[in-house]
């Protein structure tokens, strides 16, 4: 058995070693284990000030104050904390939100959720580069819209939204500008000042942090006002109550700083190994690119195999790990939501595969992924006729 080539970066990256290094001092009877909301002890203050440095290490990536950044279990509950802990505490102001119909499904069905609160909501369609336009944005706005939550980098498709021009449009309308930037992490600049960001969703895992962790950036001036999903001891200056999760946060922060020092040369070697693909499947035919490289980053890349179908594309490519976008349920497989939402026919939909780079990636595993998907579509071409 050889080990499979790893190309599903972005449903989650290995922990850095240097990392887990880390989180492993942050753990046992030698380390720092200690709760950091002990106040009584040295060992208490000693955790304290491994999440405080933490704290500093993600706000520094994304030009933030240390004090404007609340831990979470991940982007999922920043999502939720941001949509929903917004929406509840601003009623008063208006009810409406605006977002598109191809954000993750952490924000999507946030906002179905909220939809049943009788909060009201707007779902953008992308253009087919997977792009909402700022004059889309600004067309959407209302004089109750309060909220508009946009994502920086699409998860399936890779594309980048021009967020300095669409906080613009949100701010001029009056309204709070949430971003999910799960995927852009040590891909993108994610100053919050240049972007006029208010609110953003941040994950350790999509950028060689572990699972289980993630923050929210909340802009303090003005200062926004959330009202908390989870109550208890009153962390986090009351917006998310629990006992942080030391080894977790250390690890995100120095999966943070690690991003800031070689986010940039990750994503140029990175480049080249897409561009690797690119050219070794430029002589096969019928190969669509669902990704607008050229305002996408270059860690993803979804392409559409005509004539064939991408569950058993995927069988075929059983050394390969890679995903499609698309949901299986008991009757049917479903495309995926992002894919229709820019307007794929639904067989090239059915036939796509996204393919997610990152750092352990090797020339040699793009050259297996190659061999594998020539031998792979050939045989399944050559069953079809
Ligand atoms: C992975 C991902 C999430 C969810 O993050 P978790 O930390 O796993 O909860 C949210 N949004 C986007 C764009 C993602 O890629």
């Amino acid at each position: 058995m050889t080990t499979p080539v790893y190309l599903d970066y972005a449903a989650t990256t290995p922990v850095d070693p240097r990392v887990a290094e880390l989180m492993a001092r942050h753990l046992t009877v030698d380390g720092i284990f200690a709760n950091p909301a002990s106040r009584s002890h040295m060992l208490g203050w000693q955790a304290e000030q491994a999440v405080e440095n933490a704290r500093r290490q993600v706000a520094d990536l994304i030009g933030a104050d240390p004090r404007e950044i609340v831990w979470t279990s991940g982007a999922t509950e920043s999502d939720n904390l941001a949509l929903i802990g917004f929406l509840r505490a601003n009623r008063g102001r208006g009810r409406h939100l605006v977002t598109s119909c191809i954000e993750h499904k952490a924000v999507v069905d946030t906002a179905h959720a909220l939809e049943a609160e009788g909060f009201e909501v707007t779902w953008l369609t992308p253009g087919r580069d997977g792009r909402v336009t700022a004059d889309q944005l600004r067309e959407a706005m209302r004089p109750d819209t309060v909220l508009v939550s946009l994502m920086a980098v699409n998860n399936e498709l890779g594309v980048i939204h021009d967020l300095a021009a669409l906080s613009e449009v949100a701010h001029a309308g009056g309204a709070v500008f949430h971003v999910d930037a799960a995927q852009a992490v040590g891909r993108l600049d994610l100053d919050v000042e240049r972007l006029g960001i208010d609110l953003m969703s941040l994950s350790g895992h999509k950028a060689y942090g572990p699972k289980g962790i993630g923050a929210l950036y909340v802009k303090r001036h003005p200062d926004i006002r959330l009202e908390a999903l989870i109550h208890g001891g009153g962390h986090e200056r009351g917006m998310r109550s629990g006992t942080l999760a030391t080894h977790q946060i250390v690890g995100m922060g120095e999966a943070f700083a690690l991003a800031g020092d070689e986010g940039e040369a990750d994503q140029a070697r990175i480049t080249a190994l897409r561009d690797r693909l690119l050219d070794g499947l430029a002589d096969i035919g019928g190969i669509h690119r669902n990704t607008a490289v050229d305002v996408a980053v270059p860690n993803i890349l979804n392409l559409a195999f005509e004539g064939v179908e991408g569950e058993s594309l995927l069988m075929a490519l059983r050394d390969i790990a890679l995903s499609t976008g698309s949901a299986c349920n008991s009757a049917s497989v479903e495309p995926s939501y992002v894919l229709k939402g820019i307007g794929v026919p639904r067989a090239l939909a059915l036939a796509s595969l996204r393919f997610s780079f990152g750092r352990f990636t090797s020339d040699s595993d793009i050259d297996r992924t190659l061999d594998a998907l020539r031998h792979a579509l050939s045989g399944l071409r050559r069953q079809a006729i």
